[in-house]
């Protein structure tokens, strides 16, 4: 029995307050059948939507079988309402791009009740639907769609229908079959309630009430409401506990066919979300690859390695004032050797390029001057031949040693060995081949011949300085105090003033190098992170919009899903699980296209690359999450939307 007592309800608009119930005290037993008549603004659908758990009275008890609900919340109302009562709207409230049982189930997924397997189905035939079970309601004529909305106020097995002008927009054919249905219905022990327009409609109820301005006009008994001997037994419900991870399954089920619905919309916010994945897991393909070349060449060059230059203070190495010079000289080659203990070998080198010729073929190449302990320090032992030795270098010996890509460039498949080639038109024999060092991605350390260092001073380049000094260090406790050495050896031997010494000559070492490799390294990464964090939030901010524009053209989708009894919880999981299936896919597909750019890249550049799985898992797990810290926002706004509120949204 439902019992409602003084009941009012105000809407404010502004400053005026408009009455829609101004006073309405009424009972209405079980199993009757209520008409509800009365002109436009009257408050008929205000009433029935109180009656109906779809909203609460300003002021006033309800009572359903005794228990208080005027003030339930909102969520407390979803469960009773989708346990007692079944909602017949004049527009229907289906959502159309599902079939007829879809719709009728719809409820179900909400109210969690048991049914048998061919319950929605045998709803059908009660409806004379069967037909149409697999229809979309936009195949169904206007009868149909309201049959359709009765067998889905039916699926909970409610106690009451509530129906506000179900016939107001159907032909009279229709409107016949409606109400035989519905009289049907309260034949088997369900109780109804009716608003009409139509006169005959309202007498043919068993009671008839007539509403103006927010009040009872009259209240008129028909017809008996005698108990139907024949009225089926109050169906036990049972609800069955659906699992989490089902529910998440069903979620994702709905998520996908929106998104299927949407198939543009959803691709391009998709697409941004792809793009950042893409390019940062390629990104991080290519660094990685290019670190671990790099790590490997510096650790063949060992990490005791000295390299020592002229400082930059003075172009040339010259200082114009005082005469004093930073060029460094094969004397103090020859010093450093005989003076610096912790020295195990030393080696000059020279810089240069040189225009290379064998037979009718041509090559640019980068010439290197050193001496025989370069062979030894950089790990180049020929792979065939033989370095040069110090008699050649003594002697300025027109000798090379040629790199792998030289080999290559001018002689593709014949032996190189004791072969002339002119470098810069000046005759050289070939020694030996040095063995393979890789390309650091950007520089190959293979295009290089190397000749005798004092060959290459007086006979190639004729300078008489030498560009570096390579020095290793016997042990590396020893690199800082033997840095220290070298430079004051060197201000001695060269005069350099204190005032000048600062700049006049670097060294590095190999360490240092290393660092500063990783330093960069980590500093590529760094930006890379901030390029993700923006390509994320770039893609997150799309997501949001379209998430947005969603909610609100799906105003009137979630109403009618909240009627049927979906909670806040509900709307907020569909609404956040669609942001994460468009930002996951968005993200999946990013890796793969990622992964693809970064085969191409190895394959065009030679570059080894390396994708690792913690990349790929952080890129999924960041986009989905994407989704989540995006969709959010949209998904609360959806889950407050207010029922009647929604359904009336235009
Ligand atoms: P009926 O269904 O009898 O035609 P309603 O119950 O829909 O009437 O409306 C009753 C009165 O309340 C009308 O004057 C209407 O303008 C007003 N009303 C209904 N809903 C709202 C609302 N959300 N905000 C403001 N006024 C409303
Ligand atoms: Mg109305």
């Amino acid at each position: 029995m439902l019992e409602l007592k003084n009941i009012k309800k105000v809407y404010r608009m502004g400053n005026n307050e408009v009455y829609a119930i101004r006073d309405v005290s009424l009972k209405i037993d079980d199993g009757d059948f209520v008409a509800i008549m009365g002109p436009s603004g009257s408050g008929k659908s205000t009433l029935m939507h109180i009656l109906g758990l779809l909203d609460i009275p300003s002021e006033g008890s309800y009572q359903i079988d005794g228990k208080e609900v005027s003030q339930l919340s909102e969520d407390e109302l979803a469960v009773l309402r989708s346990q007692l009562m079944g909602f017949i709207f004049q527009q229907f409230n289906l959502l159309p791009r599902m079939t007829a049982l879809e719709n009728i189930s719809l409820p179900l997924f909400y109210s969690k009740l048991s049914i048998p397997n061919d319950h929605c189905q045998e709803l059908l035939k009660q409806v004379f639907l069967e037909d149409r079970a697999l229809h979309k309601i936009n195949e169904l004529s206007g009868g149909q769609q309201q049959r359709v909305a009765i067998a889905r106020a039916l699926v909970n097995r409610p106690n009451i229908i509530f129906a506000d002008e179900p016939t107001g927009n159907l032909d009279s054919k229709s409107q016949e079959e409606i109400l035989k249905i519905l009289h049907h219905l309260n034949d088997l022990g369900i109780t109804v309630v009716i608003v009409t327009h139509e006169e005959e409609i309202g007498l043919q109820a068993k009671r008839l009430i007539r509403m103006r301005d927010g009040v009872i006009q009259t209240d008129q008994r028909i017809s008996d409401n005698k108990k139907n001997q024949n009225a089926a037994e109050v169906i036990k419900r049972s609800y069955f506990h659906q699992t989490f991870m089902r529910e998440i399954v069903e979620y994702f089920n709905q998520g996908i066919r929106t998104l299927n619905a949407n198939k543009i919309r959803s691709g391009l916010s998709m697409l941004g979300i792809l793009i950042g994945v893409a390019a940062v897991v390629a990104m991080l393909a290519v660094g990685r690859g290019a670190q671990k070349s790099i790590e490997a060449q510096l650790s063949s060059l060992g990490s005791n390695l000295l390299i020592l230059h002229s400082g930059a203070v003075r172009i040339g190495g010259v200082s114009q004032e005082s005469g004093m010079t930073t060029r460094l000289s094969l004397d103090d080659v020859q010093m450093l050797k005989e003076r610096l203990s912790s020295a195990r070998y030393v080696s000059p080198t020279v810089n240069g390029r040189g225009q290379v010729t064998y037979q009718n073929k041509n090559w640019n190449t980068q010439i290197l001057g050193a001496m025989p302990p370069y062979m030894l320090m950089h790990a180049a032992t020929p792979t065939l031949g033989k370095f040069f030795s110090d008699d050649d270098n003594l002697k300025r010996n027109r000798v090379a040693l040629i790199g792998a890509t030289v080999v290559r460039e001018l002689f593709a498949d014949k032996n190189p060995i004791g072969e002339f080639i002119k470098i810069n038109k000046v005759s050289f024999q070939i020694l030996g081949i040095l063995p393979v060092k890789g390309s650091t991605g950007f520089r190959d350390q293979d295009d290089v011949i190397v000749i005798p260092v004092l060959t290459a001073m007086h006979r190639l380049m004729g300078k008489d300085w030498v560009d570096s000094i390579e020095l290793e260090i016997k042990d590396a406790k020893f690199l800082d105090s033997a840095q220290d050495d070298i430079l004051n050896l060197l201000y001695s031997r060269h005069k350099v003033p204190p005032s000048q010494q600062e700049n006049a000559f670097n060294i590095h070492n190999m360490a240092d190098i290393q660092d500063a490799v990783s330093q960069s390294s980590k500093t590529m990464s760094l930006l890379l992170s901030v390029i993700a964090a923006i390509s994320l939030l770039v893609g997150g901010i799309g997501i949001m919009n379209i998430m947005l524009v969603s909610v609100t053209e799906r105003t009137k989708e979630i109403g009618l899903r909240k009627a049927v009894g979906a909670k806040r919880k509900d709307i907020l999981f569909q609404f956040l699980i669609e942001a994460v299936v468009v930002s996951a896919s968005g993200g999946f597909m990013g890796i793969v296209v990622g992964w693809g750019i970064s085969e191409i890249l190895s394959l065009l550049s030679g570059w080894s690359t390396s994708i690792s799985l913690s990349s790929v898992l952080l890129a999924f797990i960041f986009s989905a999450s994407t989704g989540i810290i995006f969709g959010i926002y949209p998904a609360r706004k959806a889950s407050f939307l207010h029922p009647i509120e929604a359904l009336r949204h235009d």
